[in-house]
C-alpha cells in the first residue's frame, strides 16, 4: 500500500507531511537519487547527483545550496512540488529572448525565400519538389529552438536533463585520457 505516511494536518505546527530527518527521499532535482541527512549535518545530500539540500522541516521545505539557480520544493507527501521564487525577471527575459531567437531568424529565412524566390533556370530536376527556402526556415527553426530549449533546461534545471548531464559526465570521466 505504499508508503504509511499521514497526510492530516490537524497536529498544530508539527511536521506531518513525512518530511522526517530520518528518512530518505526521491531527489527533486535529478529524480533519480535519494536524499538523505548527512551525518551530523542538518542538510541533505543526493546519493547520484550529489547536490546538496538544505531542509525545513516545520515548512516541509528543501532548498538546493550549491545550485546555479535558488530552487525549492515543497514535500507534498509522495512528491515534490517545485517552489518558484524570485529569479521571475530573468525568466521572463528568458522567455522573451527566446522566443525571438527562435522565431526572428527562421521568419527571416522564411521571408527571403518568400521575397526572393529561387531563379527558376537554378531549380534543376533533383531539386524538383523541394522547397529550399521552406528547408532552410526548418532548418534555423530547429537549430534555434534546440539552443533555446538547452538555455530553458539549464535555467529550470529539468530532472530529465540533470540526469543525461551526470551520465554524460561519468561517462566521460571513465573513458581513457
Ligand atoms: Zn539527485
Amino acid at each position: 500500500m505504499g508508503s504509511g505516511k499521514t497526510f492530516s494536518n490537524d497536529h498544530g505546527g508539527q511536521p506531518l507531511l513525512g518530511l522526517e530527518a530520518a528518512d530518505s527521499y526521491e531527489c527533486p532535482m535529478c529524480r533519480h537519487g535519494q536524499i538523505q541527512q548527512m551525518a551530523l549535518m542538518d542538510a541533505y545530500a543526493c546519493s547520484f547527483c550529489r547536490h546538496i539540500f538544505d531542509v525545513n522541516l516545520a515548512g516541509q521545505t528543501v532548498h538546493v545550496v550549491d545550485g546555479l539557480q535558488p530552487m525549492g520544493w515543497r514535500w507534498q507527501g509522495r512528491r515534490w512540488q517545485p517552489i518558484y521564487q524570485g529569479g521571475s525577471e530573468v525568466a521572463l527575459t528568458l522567455w522573451l529572448v527566446g522566443g525571438v531567437l527562435v522565431i526572428f531568424p527562421a521568419g527571416l529565412v522564411a521571408l527571403g525565400g518568400y521575397m526572393f524566390p529561387p531563379l527558376a533556370q537554378n531549380v534543376g530536376v533533383k531539386n524538383a519538389g523541394i522547397n529550399w527556402s521552406v528547408a532552410w526556415a526548418i532548418g534555423t527553426l530547429a537549430a534555434h529552438g534546440t539552443m533555446v530549449g538547452w538555455l530553458m533546461a539549464e535555467h529550470y534545471q529539468l530532472p530529465i536533463y540533470v540526469l543525461a548531464k551526470i551520465r554524460l559526465q561519468r561517462f566521460l570521466a571513465r573513458l581513457p585520457a
